[in-house]
């Protein structure tokens, strides 16, 4: 998708928006709008957090309105080291083979996002349209820590604070994603099988890969050495 381009008196203008995806930008808002820029579309708040380097992978900052959604595409990173790429396992157009993620906005028509957008989104703020490039060079990465947006200065002297940080908050997010998707299965499954239909391989081993060694898999792991096509291995 082409790049918003930004115009020189980037963020000039405030005007009253919808609710941001992190629920304390919200308080104080008897109409339910909140601050945002009339260019951007950025929340003014999410912009001023990414100014001074703030980041955060907690679920329980985020709206009610969006967490579901936010979990549902944190089910689909494969969160790694906070040093480490996190590729996306989601969908993604056959053609070109971008990734994409469906999260309707409130300033186009455009029903769907690419996954590092959406995962800027939800770590560093709500920067609306602003355009971003990856510091390492992959567009399947949604490590918040490799992804910078333009027309916004990034304060990074908090950045080894955001490490330790981070390494804290991904192990829970993993264990949160874990939870969503079990309840997802148990009490909706309509919809649990429509999560699977993005990456059913990648879903199925997010489901095993928290839990304690059961007897049985040590047993069919066992067996499966014992097959042929496990001989062929060695
Ligand atoms: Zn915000
Ligand atoms: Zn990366």
């Amino acid at each position: 998708m082409a790049q918003w381009p930004i115009p020189p008196d980037l963020h000039s203008r405030i005007e009253g928006g919808p609710l941001c995806p992190f629920h304390d930008h919200s308080l104080g808002s008897r109409d339910g709008r909140i601050p945002r820029y009339d260019d951007s579309h950025a929340c003014v708040r999410c912009v001023s957090a990414l100014t001074e380097g703030r980041l955060t992978l907690d679920v329980h900052k985020i709206h009610r309105k969006y967490r579901r959604r936010f979990l549902e595409f944190w089910s689909f990173v494969d969160i790694g080291e906070p040093d480490e790429c996190w590729n996306w396992q989601g969908n993604k157009h056959s053609k070109s083979n971008s990734t994409y993620f469906a999260i309707p906005r409130h300033w186009g028509a455009a029903r769907q996002y690419s996954a590092p957008r959406v995962a800027f989104w939800f770590t560093w703020g709500d920067i609306g349209r602003l355009p971003i490039k990856p510091i390492c060079g992959n567009n399947h990465c949604c490590n918040p820590l490799h992804w910078r947006a333009r027309g916004v200065p990034h304060y990074h002297l908090n950045r080894h604070m955001g490490k330790i940080d981070l390494e804290f908050s991904t192990t829970k997010l993993q264990h949160e994603t874990q939870l969503f998707l079990e309840a997802t299965k148990e009490k909706d499954f309509k919809r649990f099988e429509k999560i699977q239909k993005a990456n059913k391989l990648w879903i199925d081993f997010r489901m095993s890969s928290d839990k304690p060694v059961m007897l049985d898999d040590l047993i069919r792991s066992a067996l499966m050495e014992e097959s042929p096509f496990g001989r062929e291995l060695d």
